[in-house]
């Protein structure tokens, strides 16, 4: 279906800007050394030291008036505050889980669950982990497995809903594994560390189909529900006239359960939740609330914080931004794309994912590809953006490295802060490295942790 704003080349930010941030320009000489400073790892800088931020859309987007009035509104009661009732009805209006068990991130929430229900010799498959969830899958003991399609595999295949789960894989997964080793199936919606692809309301009916077959629950990990809505709007048959609210709640019906970072499609700066029907399992998990976020009614978070959520999920799923969203993020896609820079395909809803492997195939894996595209596009154009390949997956619990099955750098746009020029000197920019990708060379690393690498690791060039 036409949106009223797509007779039109230019996209107009659904929103006019009242308060403003300075972004500090930079020249490359003191780009190169906040690179040294930080062991070539762009977690490590300074964020005044990045001219545009596309590390991450998580946590980063910018606030509505009415956002910034319920912050004035939060009520800081200690339990049963009407901010956490507005939260609770916001939540519960898109997804009518019994149990809402807020967290002051998607992480939380997913260590949370994972320590309830999974642990040593357990199984937790899914289209594809994110990279926290896999972590704290695997913290407990258990196999995190990633069953996404074929095509989701594979950056430059076209495919309108590249993050599907592969139903047989599961099937057969299932089997082999017996069912008593899966404690739940998780679909993470859009598939973000497949590059933000989004997953049909018929794979989920399937997906469901095989839970039971085996009596097994479904997790959705939410994160991006509302681009999710916003995909199967525009792309599945049949759902072109559906309001995006009740293709939410669609998906939520399929589903026995779910996590959420409300840093993502909360439109907040902070907050999460983990919700489910289980009776058993929600009393488990709040009482490990208890010991590690705080009382059940507020969960690490401020009554403020609530209160913005509560707003947050209320625009995020209104069509004029959806329609700015998904069209200003392809906006930067396509043009990378039509520049003949790989990137994955279909453009997906918060981020754009290039290709490093195939822009750089004298590096290889384990020089970290990725890692050295993300560092020159912060050299050259002060454009931090995050390496999600071998850096970040290739290092095993057991201590081996292998190569991760794609070199990705993912270049993620926060909600409603930048404007198109902004991404037009994006375009630029990467175009410049894209020219010269033949002169970049592959990095070591010098020091890691044993997980979550990619956050604290440190590199050195090679020569
Ligand atoms: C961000 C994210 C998480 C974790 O949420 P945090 O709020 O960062 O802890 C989990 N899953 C997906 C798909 C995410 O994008």
């Amino acid at each position: 279906m036409l949106h009223a704003m797509d007779r039109w080349k230019t996209i107009i930010e659904p929103f006019r800007i009242k308060s403003v941030e300075p972004i500090r320009l930079t020249s490359v000489e003191e780009r190169q050394a906040a690179l040294e400073a930080a062991g070539y790892n762009l977690f490590n800088l300074h964020s005044v030291d990045v001219l545009i931020d596309l590390l991450t859309d998580s946590g980063t987007g910018a606030m509505s008036a009415e956002q910034w009035a319920g912050i004035q509104r939060g009520d800081e009661s200690y339990a049963g505050s009407p901010s956490w009732f507005r939260f609770l009805e916001s939540v519960q209006n898109l997804f009518p889980f019994k149990h809402v068990i807020p967290a002051h991130q998607g992480r939380a929430a997913e260590k949370i669950l994972f320590g309830v229900v999974a642990g040593p010799g357990k199984s937790v498959p899914s289209n594809t982990h994110f990279d926290t969830t896999r972590a704290n899958v695997e913290f407990t003991g258990a196999e995190a497995v990633d069953l996404v399609i074929e095509e989701g595999r594979h950056p430059s295949v076209i495919h309108p809903f590249k993050g599907n789960m592969d139903t047989d894989a599961l099937d057969a997964f299932i089997r082999e594994r017996g069912r008593e080793s899966i404690p739940l199936v998780m679909v993470t919606i859009t598939n973000n560390s497949g590059g933000g692809q989004p997953v049909s309301l018929e794979n989920l009916r399937a997906v469901r189909a095989v839970c039971d077959r085996y009596g097994l629950p479904l997790f959705l990990d939410a994160c991006r529900f509302a681009e999710n809505a916003w995909f199967i709007k525009q792309r599945e048959p049949g759902y072109a006239d559906v309001a995006i609210p009740d293709i939410v709640r669609e998906m939520a019906a399929l589903a026995d359960g779910m996590t959420m970072s409300a840093k993502k499609d909360g439109i907040a700066n902070i907050g999460g939740w983990l919700a489910m029907n289980d009776d058993v399992w929600a009393e488990a998990a709040r009482n490990l609330e208890i010991l590690t976020e705080g009382f059940p009614t507020y969960g690490g978070l401020a009554g403020r914080d609530l209160e913005a959520i509560a707003q947050g999920l209320r625009e995020v799923v209104n069509e004029d931004y959806l329609h700015y969203r998904i069209r200003s993020t392809a906006y930067l896609g396509e043009a990378l794309v039509e520049s003949g820079i790989p990137c994955v395909q279909p453009i997906g809803g918060h981020a754009v994912y290039i290709d490093a492997a195939a822009l750089l195939p004298h590096i290889p894996a384990l020089e970290y590809p990725g890692q050295s595209l993300a560092v020159a596009l912060y050299r050259e154009g002060g454009i931090r953006g995050v390496e999600i390949g071998t850096v970040m997956f290739g290092l095993h619990p057991d201590g081996t490295e292998t190569a991760a099955s794609m070199e990705l750098v993912r270049l993620a746009i926060p909600r409603r802060v930048y404007t198109q020029s902004h991404i037009d000197y994006v375009i630029e920019v990467v175009r410049w490295v894209a020219e010269r990708a033949a002169d970049l060379r592959g990095y070591r690393i010098v020091a890691q942790p044993p997980q979550l690498r990619h956050f604290t690791a440190r590199f050195e060039p090679l020569a």
